[in-house]
């Protein structure tokens, strides 16, 4: 048998990948843990009517409250729960949580609101989603065409054909699809010409700026004439200043989500906007941030 400097160089990186491996095996494990404590949260945040200021839904946004570490965001266990596969369980709570928290608002008689749920691409895995989609809807009573799920455009780099596949019968049941992020990958408007969507999300990173920077402002404005065309609706991520916002109305830009109408908030917060049943416009958070 072999000895020798390949053999050591095997034990070297066995006893890395076993490391790994441990720690890895530590954080499934305490992502499992904090769904058994009920660690996890849904902060919502308001998207709104670009004409007229008004609440049309929300985007229901993860939280790990985690009793040393306080409030954790999603981008720092996310990554690790697509990794571990926990994102199953974690993506069945999310949904199962943001569908009774939408049929409770209903039930407690305030306007109708489009409930918007992100989805990893690893989510889309589970031969028994659509089966999901069917149970929670029917379990909770929300009405299926007031979820939207958020997908981004890595999710159809893997395999579209599934893909499309799996959006089309989501969509035959009334549920609505958006592209989220969308410029940061690599897909133009056409190559999602064939999937059955129902709006997308202008990354934040093409808001940010607008009507200063030229350029930003003519690729927004080429990306939702084209989406209009296609038709779609088009949201625009992380609009922070009177300054986007204005732009964005004057280049027809059908909703608004981001800190100038508000942060994502708790569920307390929330309701207490609910209960004001205000347009978002002019409201406290704006002079904090222009
Ligand atoms: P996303 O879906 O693109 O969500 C928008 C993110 O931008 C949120 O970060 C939100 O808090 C932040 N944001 C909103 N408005 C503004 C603004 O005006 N300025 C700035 N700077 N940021 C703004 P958050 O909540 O930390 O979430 C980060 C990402 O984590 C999300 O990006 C989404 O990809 C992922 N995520 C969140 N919740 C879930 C979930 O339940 N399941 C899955 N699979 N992913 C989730
Ligand atoms: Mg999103
Ligand atoms: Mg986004
Ligand atoms: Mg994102």
């Amino acid at each position: 048998a072999a000895k020798g400097a390949g053999g050591r160089r095997y034990e070297f990186f066995s006893a890395s990948m076993q490391a790994r491996l441990i720690e890895r095996l530590q954080l499934e494990n305490n992502l499992h843990k904090a769904l058994e404590l009920e660690e996890f949260e849904l902060f919502y945040q308001p998207r709104v009517c670009t004409a007229t200021g008004e609440l049309r839904g929300v985007e229901a946004l993860i939280r790990w409250r985690q009793p040393e570490l306080g409030i954790v965001p999603p981008d720092k266990f996310i990554p690790l729960a697509e990794e571990t596969g926990v994102i199953h369980a974690i993506g069945e709570w999310v949904l199962r949580t943001a569908c009774r928290q939408n049929r409770m608002w209903q039930l407690a008689g305030y306007p109708e609101l489009v409930m918007a749920v992100n989805f990893s691409a690893r989510q889309f895995e589970n031969p028994n989603l659509l089966q999901l989609f069917t149970s929670i809807l029917n379990e909770t009573g929300m009405a299926a065409n007031l979820l939207e799920i958020e997908i981004t455009e890595g999710f159809l780099m893997q395999d579209k054909q599934s893909a499309a596949e799996v959006l089309r019968k989501l969509e035959a049941m009334g549920v609505r699809i958006s592209i989220d992020d969308f410029g940061t990958g690599y897909s133009s408007l056409s190559q999602l010409k064939d999937l059955p969507l129902h709006a997308v999300k202008i990354d934040r990173s093409f808001i940010q700026n607008i009507g200063w920077d030229e350029t930003k402002s003519s690729i927004v404005s080429a990306v939702i004439q084209l989406a209009h065309g296609m038709g779609l609706r088009v949201v625009a991520e992380g609009v922070e200043t009177s300054k986007e916002y204005e732009h964005l109305s004057s280049i027809n830009c059908d909703e608004l989500q981001g800190y100038y109408f508000s942060r994502p908030l708790p569920l307390f917060d929330m309701e207490q906007i609910l209960r004001q049943q205000q347009p978002l416009l002019g409201g406290s958070l704006k002079e904090d941030l222009v």
